[in-house]
């Protein structure tokens, strides 16, 4: 099957939002093997839309929008659309009702311009409503005599990814008569250091594997396509486990939104607490932490220690310590992370200090030079990381590397694992070992 993504929207013309719908339908399309031939951003214009639609319809037995099905007067998608396919559109009651349903639970009522959003092909044919979950504007099912179809799905990604997930793909997958499920690991470190590990596993066509990269840490997607989606789960779950033998630890999760609900999820099992003592990373790390429901149960103590005095005062860090090795430095890291450890009372502790940029470089520590440290009340074991981030981007990058690294060590530290790159320093190590 051939499909063509038209995305509309004149605020995408404009530059004033970036076209996330298209990214996410193009991957979902190649996923189900269907050949995407254009992505096509027009603004709300009837008259070129409606030229797009019927050059489009020409070549592409599928077509799939996002935008314009809301109820102003440039929201001219259902109409123009619905034309161009001969589904003429008629007021739906069951349409309308879960308009005013959906206003009235925010305490609201429709406005008249509502009523537009109920016009939706007449039951009977193959074309039709699809009711839309998380908003007020139905997506629309069209198909014409020829068999081209058209999924017509509001703008908002949340709206749109929804509708798509739950009435769309189905719809595809029937067609293509296979179910397609797919499945995320989660993975530490970039891209060629993945591809280095497991160039030959991208290389299959059933599963596939793509590889998305992100700061610090990349995404694997593998896609299996089977008569069931129960075998194409346990395809799906039988590839993962190929990567994981060749990652190992660094591949920490599946199917998450990052590694905050790893380490969140890992302390809950454990019955363990974690506390965060940041300099550099103002607090990203306790930020990220929280991010994942549940931190609560695990987390209750971040303390943000930007300035010397600050260190002393709160986490009584040494004077002669921060004097002797300067403020970015393995000793203050480990200090810090004790610090907050006994403050708090929790198992586990990160500390964070270092240069991110653009100034305040040190003779023999370059910006991007960030002491990570990681201590374990129970035992009284530390870690310790000497990053050298500079190389991979500016502040913001090296602060989120930062605190990425700090939450990889407690989701180790809570589970056991080997932090392979880090000093490991017994308990009661002198401040001398931590000096790298
Ligand atoms: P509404 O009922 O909200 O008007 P709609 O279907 O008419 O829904 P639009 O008005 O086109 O949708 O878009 C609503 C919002 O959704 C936009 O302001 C924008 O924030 C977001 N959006 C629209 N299109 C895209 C896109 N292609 N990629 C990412 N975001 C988008
Ligand atoms: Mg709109």
């Amino acid at each position: 099957m051939t499909a063509e993504i038209i995305c509309v929207g004149t605020e995408l013309l404009l530059g004033d939002i970036v076209n996330t719908n298209a990214r996410f339908l193009s991957r979902e399309l190649a996923e189900l093997g269907i050949s995407v031939l254009h992505q096509h951003v027009v603004g709300d214009n009837a008259g070129r839309l409606r030229a797009l639609v019927t050059a489009a319809r020409a070549r592409s037995e599928l077509l799939v929008f996002s935008g314009g099905l809301g109820p102003t007067a440039d929201d001219l998608t259902r109409e123009t659309v619905a034309e161009a396919f001969g589904v003429p559109l008629a007021f739906d009651e069951v349409q309308w009702q879960h308009i005013v349903d959906f206003f009235a639970r925010t305490g609201r009522a429709p406005t008249p311009n509502n009523r537009k959003q109920a016009f939706v092909p007449a039951p009977g044919g193959p074309s039709c409503a699809l009711p839309n979950a998380h908003g007020t504007a139905p997506g629309v099912w069209l198909e014409d005599a020829a068999g081209h179809c058209a999924a017509l799905m509001p703008g908002v990604p949340r709206e749109m990814e929804a509708m798509w997930r739950e009435q769309v793909r189905p719809r595809l997958e029937q067609r293509q008569s296979c179910t397609i499920r797919s499945r995320t690991l989660r993975v530490l470190g970039g891209e060629s250091s993945i591809a280095s590990k497991a160039a030959p596993l991208f290389e299959s066509a059933n599963p596939t594997a793509a590889i998305y990269c992100k700061v610090g840490e990349s995404e694997i997607r593998v896609t299996a396509r089977a008569e069931t989606a129960a075998a194409a789960e346990a395809m799906c779950d039988a590839y993962l486990e190929k990567f994981r033998a060749v990652l190992g630890d660094d591949a920490y999760d599946v199917d998450v939104p990052g590694l905050a609900w790893t380490v969140v999820r890992v302390l809950k099992e454990k019955g363990l607490h974690a506390a965060t003592a940041e300099s550099c990373t103002g607090g990203l790390a306790a930020q990220l932490l929280t991010e994942a429901p549940g931190a609560s149960d695990v987390f209750g103590y971040g303390f943000v220690t930007y300035a010397e005095a600050a260190k002393r005062q709160l986490l009584s860090v040494q004077d002669d310590i921060l004097k002797r090795y300067t403020v970015y430095s393995g000793p203050v890291a480990v200090a810090m992370a004790r610090g907050a450890a006994q403050l708090s009372g929790a198992e586990l502790a990160v500390g964070i200090t270092g240069i991110a940029g653009p100034g305040g470089a040190l003779p023999g520590k370059p910006v991007g030079t960030v002491y990570v440290a990681g201590f374990d009340a129970r035992s009284g074991e530390a870690w310790l990381y000497r990053l050298a981030l500079g190389g991979y981007g500016e502040r913001p990058i090296i602060r989120t590397r930062a605190a990425l690294y700090a939450l990889d060590l407690l989701r180790r530290m809570a589970l056991g694992l080997p932090a392979p790159d880090a000093r490991h320093l017994a308990p009661e190590a002198p401040f001398a070992e931590m000096d790298i």
